[in-house]
């Protein structure tokens, strides 16, 4: 965005028809008596009409004239334009006049537009239209709020332009993804079949393995089925701790073959500790959800 007495320039010039021309600095040799102010033009202020910088502005497709019709129209500008003309804007009473009444001393009609400073207070009806012409390029709230603010104002002028970006598709697809969670290692175990890792694998060519690690030995026992249940899940469960003894903890996603009703007894009549992974995040029940991966990209070879 311009500076802000590049901004002054703009307005005081937007009232004329001009060319700008360079001149190289050799041949533009200013000396000490022509920057000296000349009094007589200095007391000579002429008034400059400000509304012409927001139709000079191309991001905007409106004219003074649209703003200054709807002003007419819209039921709460319209008075208090009325009121600014009549000097009565602090008489205003109720709740929607008194963004506009706190500024009375600050409020000015131009073209029959109210401004507030440079500012051109925007009908309701014009507002949408307003925004999105200035977040065409999809700034972010910051530097949209700055560039808008410049131009034009109304009451809660911010919240709509927050209101308008959180819900603006192609800025939320530019927004950066969330960090991932931090990953805290297992423990490591003393003993095997202390604690198990288990998750289902799958679907690969219309089957799903469940995967068993054991976390101190790394012993990996996998199992086909056609559908993941609770019931084939103890079943397995159930001949691994005939064959290698009862374990203390098993840690699993939460699918629902994991926190049923059912499974959740099977696991507190053997007095085993369940530890589900965080929820969406898979890749913290690291053993089992890493063999996963390399059994799927090992059977997808295949
Ligand atoms: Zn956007």
């Amino acid at each position: 965005m311009a500076s802000a007495r590049i901004q002054r320039w703009a307005v005081i010039l937007s009232g004329f028809d001009y060319t700008v021309e360079y001149i190289k600095g050799t041949s533009n040799i200013a000396d000490g008596l022509s920057r000296m102010p000349h009094w007589e033009s200095c007391t000579n202020v002429e008034e400059y009409h400000y509304i012409h910088f927001i139709q000079s502005n191309n991001s905007i497709k409106l004219s003074f004239k649209d703003i200054a019709r709807e002003t007419r129209r819209d039921p709460i500008l319209a008075k208090v334009s009325e009121a600014i003309k009549n000097g009565t804007l602090s008489n205003l009473k109720g709740s929607e006049f008194s963004a506009y009444v706190s500024k009375s001393q600050e409020l000015s009609i131009e073209y029959e537009c109210v401004l507030w400073g440079y500012r051109v207070l925007v009908p309701l009806k014009l507002r949408k239209q307003i925004l999105h012409e200035f977040h065409k390029s999809h700034l972010g709230i910051v530097k949209t709020k700055m560039l808008i603010r410049s131009y034009i104002w109304w009451p809660a002028v911010d919240k709509e332009i927050e209101k308008l970006i959180n819900t603006c598709i192609p800025c939320q697809e530019l927004q950066p993804c969330p960090e991932k969670s931090f990953l805290i290692p297992w423990k490591p175990t003393d003993t095997v079949w202390s604690r198990i890792h288990v998750d289902f694998a799958g679907p690969i060519k219309n089957y799903y393995l469940l995967v068993v690690i054991d976390s101190f030995s790394k012993w990996v026992e996998v199992y086909k089925t056609k559908e993941i249940t609770s019931t084939f899940t103890i079943n397995k469960l159930r001949e691994i701790f005939c064959r290698y003894g009862l374990i203390d903890t098993l840690v699993s996603d939460n699918g629902r073959q994991f926190t049923s009703v059912e499974f959740q007894t099977f696991l507190k009549n053997n007095s085993v500790k369940h530890i589900l992974t965080a929820p969406g995040h898979p890749s913290t029940n690291g053993q089992a959800e890493n063999f996963v991966k390399t059994i799927k990209n090992h059977c997808m070879q295949v």
